[in-house]
């Protein structure tokens, strides 16, 4: 290893976010004997997949555990799962997360119910150029004692994407009454046979979106419907077929992810889910009833829909508030860093023909800052964790001065699958 950083007269590099992405980042920085911090605004490891817990992984075990925090997970009595099976969200963060920010290691770089409100240059804001380069990052952090600006080598943003639900509305700005109709607003992923069975039994769902969480709650309500007949499920989409999500069956390398489109299809083609296609969100009226009626306008056809609950599973989008006062260079389309959008265009790439990436890609005008994990993707929905492991292995091999290491990128991805684009054929 070559490595040119040091760790002792050096500022520490922060990471934001404790999840999979922001811990596997902290294991390759405590590999390299560098000073980090992680920053984490919940109150444990893996805060964000907690919230969609009852959802089972697509991808087995072996596709979801970090080499270098399996490196140092290996050095205490954790037990390695079954690689082949497939883990909930609740057991990622039980038997993978959790003992890993409990190790000896990271344990102390980590700074729970710390939420990262700002970063910038010490003393620049974003308007000035000079020198900035010679000036610390500066991270802005929230937490129960107050809040505190910490000084930093680097910063490296994996606060994934989770919280920042795309709105309702067609034009991606909220339908009409989006904002009064919470009360019947489930989110992407409720959880219908555990905390929200009542919202959803005997009653009326529409899912709006075409990605997996919309799979997935589709698939939930399906079964509730077997113990409970009179559920009602609708399942709205903007475009005209849902073939994308129903992806590539037996052949998607990673079965999980092509049983669910399997399924899917099936429980469209057995009457179990109304699909209603061309259907765009203009507006969503609370009604006397106590039912909303949802409305799509668009050029060829008015239609509306009275539900009882609305699970909007529409995506998600980044927030970038918090490096606001740093220089990015992002995509205006996908809002990723420039050069990694166009290997991630949902129109054109499925998860499993992206490139493997690395520092190079995902670097920005402003050094020593990146953005990792689901969040470096921006609105692409295909981020696999695979992809984000050699991410930030590459990165820290970048901030500790191993260019070799940083460039060599090497990753198989699984090939096909439901998250194959519109035009990729699959
Ligand atoms: C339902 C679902 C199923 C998925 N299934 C798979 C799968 O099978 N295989 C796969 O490879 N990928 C899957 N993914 C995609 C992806 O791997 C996960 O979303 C994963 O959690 C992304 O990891 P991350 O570390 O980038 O972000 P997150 O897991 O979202 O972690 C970000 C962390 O940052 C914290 N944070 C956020 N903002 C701040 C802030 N301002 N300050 C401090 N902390 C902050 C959050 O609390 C959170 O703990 C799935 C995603 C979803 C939603």
């Amino acid at each position: 290893m070559t490595a040119t950083h040091s760790p002792s007269t050096e500022l520490p590099v922060v990471v934001i976010g404790a999840g999979p992405i922001g811990l596997a980042t902290a294991a390759n920085l405590v590999t390299r004997g560098i000073a980090a911090i992680v920053l984490e605004q919940g109150n444990h490891a893996g805060a964000a997949i907690s919230d969609w817990g009852h959802v089972a992984f697509f991808s087995p075990w072996n596709f979801s555990i970090d080499p270098a925090s399996r490196e140092i997970l290996e050095r205490t009595d954790w037990v390695s799962p079954d690689p082949e099976r497939l883990p909930t969200g609740a057991e990622i963060v039980k038997d993978y997360l959790l003992p890993l920010s409990e190790t000896a290691e990271l344990a102390p770089l980590i700074r729970y119910n710390s939420r990262v409100i700002g970063t910038s240059r010490q003393g620049l804001d974003s308007s000035r150029t000079i020198g900035r380069e010679h000036r610390p990052l500066l991270v802005r952090v929230e937490s129960p004692t107050g809040i505190d600006d910490i000084l930093a080598s680097a910063i490296i943003d994996a606060s994934g994407t989770w919280g920042q639900s795309n709105p309702i509305g067609a034009s991606g700005l909220p339908a009409q009454g989006e904002t009064d109709s919470s009360a019947w607003l489930v989110g992407a992923l409720p959880d219908v046979f555990g905390r929200d069975r009542a919202r959803f039994a005997g009653k009326h769902t529409l899912v709006v979106g075409k990605g997996h969480s919309a799979a997935n709650t589709i698939l939930a309500l399906a079964e509730l419907k077997e113990s409970e007949p009179t559920t009602k499920i609708t399942w709205a989409i903007r475009g005209s077929s849902a073939s994308s999500l129903y992806g590539g069956g037996s052949a998607d390398e990673l079965p999980g992810r092509g049983a669910l489109g399997t399924r899917l299809k099936a429980a469209v083609d057995a009457g179990t889910v109304t699909l209603r296609a061309d259907f765009s969100i203009t507006s969503l009226t609370p009604q006397a009833n106590g039912q909303l009626l949802v409305t799509s306008s668009n050029p060829d056809r008015d239609q509306s829909i009275s539900v009882d609950a609305l699970a909007a599973a529409t995506g998600f989008r980044p927030d970038l508030s918090i490096l606001r006062e740093l220089h990015l260079s992002l995509d205006p389309v996908l809002e990723a860093p420039v050069a990694l959008a166009p290997m991630i265009d949902p129109n054109v790439h499925s998860c499993g023909t992206v490139s493997p990436h690395g520092a190079s890609v995902l670097e920005h005008p402003e050094k020593n800052v990146y953005i990792a994990g689901m969040k470096s993707y921006g609105r692409a929905p295909t981020f696999l964790l695979v992809t984000g492991y050699e991410q930030v292995r590459s990165v820290v091999a970048a901030i500790d001065g191993d260019t070799a290491s940083a460039e060599r990128v090497n990753l198989l991805l699984p090939e096909t699958g439901a998250c194959c684009g519109s035009s990729s054929g699959c």
